[in-house]
């Protein structure tokens, strides 16, 4: 067969990794070099130069939406489907295996997953019954711990301790908290990879199916493995299967969550026979864009050192604007993002990359106000939306009663009289009897341990939930949503709540009918015969797993919103830093230590390596996060880029106006309204005859259509359309 289409598009040193015949490869390289280019056509290699069947092939990225560009890519290369072939994040992968041998791994055969936000819950929970001082030992600490445990490998019982007071408290929650999801058929995302690592350690005949099965293993963004995850890889990889790695340890950015740089040294050690290929061209960016991200991580001094250069053209300079506020700056942005798309380019090539979640409400409204369709992904996932959450947690009541944590959630969602206090009763009766809240709920209804209008409002649940299932029951699985979130009363409390972010949260609901819709058993087919009511179950793991690409429809050309860290790997003609203020980036929970600074700077390198045509930054001067203002210094990164290469773009901080005050706005001869221009800036005291004083935040438009936007001091902020608000200029 001709296999010679699939090197064409290489470099010398791709191909040689490509078609490399060595039993274990790193291939250790720079931003845009071609790595995930070189992992995707070495897959399309094997199939068709070496004829290994797809079934021999397990391919790990970071992201869902990786694993399925991954998957699609190598289609087109081979023209065929790819029936059989494992590609999927280390969560996916080890999941499926868990479905597959859940008897094995000790589950119980509906577990179901807890994802960080129930996780958080459950421990409270905990820590209320074990009488743990809040104050003292947050229950967000205890679950950083145990995320952290578990990311070592390590469980609460093989773990070393001395007595002191700190750990013994957290290995006594650690302790309680795995009998809790031990009861309750729950695993966490930590666990997942734990589970299925030991169950290949416990279950040799198993590992070896799987160890005869995966002949060629492929890693992408390997710097970001955690310690379980190497370890899951260097047990299934053992002494004679191909293991090919790729990555870059200037972008490791998720030594918060237990990822190791070290694991790259460690593949050394542990293959000494090894073949490492370095690849030093970069294809993604301009000249200017290189440079520039070249510029900034020389200054991290932890580095293995890497050369990376493009012969690409110089391109645009980079545009660096400095915003009066947030809500400044997201217009700006908006307003870029228009002139890019009305000159003729799609959306869907130009990102705005952020380092904190909370930044998109904002990025958000600004795109709303201009109905321009976007779409986020990680963080604010679809799935993790509160609305989304309660009527999965109805769905996964369906599944099992004695979901606690569903319960909890929904238990008085919509409000049906089940105040606190009745809540309270029922989790000490569980307590007591070591039973679900289900149970304690039915006990507390069938022995009359709640007054009457408490013990009816329980019951009435309790009956709504044994009903829907009944309705449900030989549904097909959108019909069970759309039937959930009608009949638990969800989309009408919404609506009732009016105004514009309760329709956001109505159609969200609706957009989950459409995802159930969607959920096809493709994924499934090989290794699970699906009943009926499994595919439920299978649904909503899909849902606590997904990295949310289900919000928007994937043909809408939209720009794209993510977090710096979801941004890895992926690519956009046209991006956009957000927010390159000290504090938030470098993050402040991060700049204090020198290797917390590196993994920032890691980031923004990320983050400028994004862009291939493109670059603007940006920060504020002042920007309100978390419901607080703050003045704000320009990132240190800023300074860090060679100052040649930057175009600042000054703060146009006036606006037109109609004159106010004794003024009159008249017609014109011509019946047009007159426009006398008088301007004023951001940031000064206006008063207004009703609203009373305030200052101007934001603007926008022009003439008769300017508005502008007032934080007034008692009445909070306001968009007025400047030709009817008669300002008056104060101070
Ligand atoms: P990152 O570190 O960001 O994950 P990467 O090393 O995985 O980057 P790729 O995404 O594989 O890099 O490649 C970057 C871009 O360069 C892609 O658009 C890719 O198609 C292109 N590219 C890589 N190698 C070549 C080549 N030999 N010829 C033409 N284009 C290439
Ligand atoms: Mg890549």
């Amino acid at each position: 067969m001709d296999v010679s289409h699939i090197l064409e598009s290489l470099n010398e040193p791709q191909r040689n990794a490509v078609a490399n015949p060595s039993q274990k490869l790193l291939v250790l390289a720079g931003a845009g070099s071609g790595k995930t280019r070189v992992l995707v056509h070495r897959v399309a290699w094997l199939m068709q130069a070496e004829q290994v069947s797809p079934f021999a092939v397990l391919a790990v990225t970071f992201t869902n939406k990786a694993a399925r560009e991954m998957r699609s890519r190598i289609e087109s290369l081979l023209g065929q489907s790819l029936h059989g072939m494992w590609v999927g994040t280390f969560h996916g992968l080890s999941h499926r295996l868990l479905r597959a041998h859940w008897r094995e791994a000790g589950l119980a055969e509906d577990f179901h997953i807890l994802d960080s936000d129930d996780q958080l819950r459950l421990i409270k929970r905990i820590n209320r019954s074990l009488h743990i001082d809040e104050d003292k030992w947050p229950a967000k600490q205890c679950q950083w711990y145990i995320n952290a445990q578990k990311d070592e490998g390590l469980r609460a019982g093989n773990i070393e301790h001395f007595d002191d007071d700190y750990t013994k408290t957290m290995l006594n929650v650690y302790l309680a908290y795995e009998e809790a999801c031990n009861r309750g058929g729950m695993i966490d995302f930590g666990e997942i990879l734990l589970r299925a690592h030991e169950l290949w350690l416990k279950n040799p005949q198993i590992l070896a199916h799987y160890q005869n099965r995966f002949q060629h293993i492929l890693v992408d963004e390997f710097q970001d493995t955690n310690a379980i995850q190497y370890a899951w890889l260097r047990v299934l990889a053992g002494k004679t299967n191909q293991m090919m790695v790729v990555g870059d340890d200037d972008q490791s950015i998720y030594g918060w969550r237990g990822a190791k740089i070290e694991n790259i040294q460690q593949f050394n050690v542990d293959f000494p026979d090894a073949e490492i290929v370095r690849l030093e061209q970069n294809y993604r960016s301009t000249s200017t864009i290189l440079q520039a991200a070249n510029k900034l991580i020389a200054n991290n001094q932890s580095r293995l050192g890497k050369t990376l250069w493009t012969d690409g053209d110089k391109g645009e300079q980079i545009s660096l604007y400095e915003a009066f506020n947030e809500q400044d700056e997201a217009r700006f942005i908006v307003a870029r993002v228009e002139d890019w798309f009305n000159s003729g380019n799609r959306r869907s090539d130009a990102a705005i990359l952020y380092r904190s979640n909370a930044q998109s409400r904002e990025l958000e409204d600004a795109l709303l106000r201009v109905a321009m369709p976007y779409r986020i992904y990680g963080g604010h996932r679809f799935y993790e939306r509160l609305e989304i959450r309660n009527a999965l947690s109805y769905l996964r009541l369906l599944v099992n009663r004695d979901d606690d944590t569903a319960l909890e959630r929904v238990v008085n969602v919509p409000a049906r009289g089940i105040g606190s206090r009745t809540l309270d009763t029922i989790r000490n009766v569980a307590r007591a009897q070591n039973c679900s809240l289900w149970r304690a709920c039915t006990k507390c209804v069938n022995e009359s341990l709640l007054n009457s209008r408490a013990a009816n409002a329980v019951l009435a649940f309790l009956q709504l939930i044994d009903n829907l299932q009944e309705a449900c029951d030989e549904l097909e699985l959108h019909a069970k949503a759309e039937h959930i979130i009608t009949h638990s009363g969800l989309i009408q409390h919404h609506e009732k709540e009016g105004g514009e972010k309760a329709r956001a949260r109505v159609e969200n609901l609706e957009e989950l009918v459409t995802a159930a819709r969607n959920f096809d058993r493709v994924d499934f087919d090989e290794d699970f015969d699906l009943k009926s009511n499994t595919l439920l179950a299978a649904f909503l793991d899909q849902a606590a797993l997904d990295a949310g690409d289900t919000q928007a429809d994937e043909s809408d050309d939209a720009i794209q919103l993510m977090t710096l860290h979801s941004a890895k790997g992926l690519e956009f003609q046209l991006v956009f830093l957000a927010g390159l203020e000290e504090g938030l980036f470098p993050h402040k929970m991060s700049m204090g230590t020198i290797s917390g600074l590196e993994e920032e700077r890691r980031l923004c390198y990320v983050g400028i390596t994004r862009a291939k045509k493109k670059l603007y930054l940006s920060y504020a001067e002042s920007r309100r996060l978390h419901g607080e203002v703050k003045l704000c210094r320009p990132s240190r990164f800023i300074g860090e880029l060679p100052k040649e290469l930057i175009d600042e773009i000054r703060l146009k901080s006036t606006v037109s106006r109609p004159s106010f005050g004794s003024t009159r706005i008249g017609k014109g001869l011509n019946g047009n309204v007159e426009v006398p221009q008088t301007e004023f800036s951001l940031g000064q005291r206006v008063g207004h005859n009703k609203f009373g004083e305030g200052v101007v935040l934001n603007y926008e438009g022009q003439g008769p259509n300017a508005r502008v936007q007032v934080n007034f001091d008692t009445v909070g902020s306001k968009w007025l359309v400047l030709s009817y608000a008669k300002l008056e200029v104060l101070g």
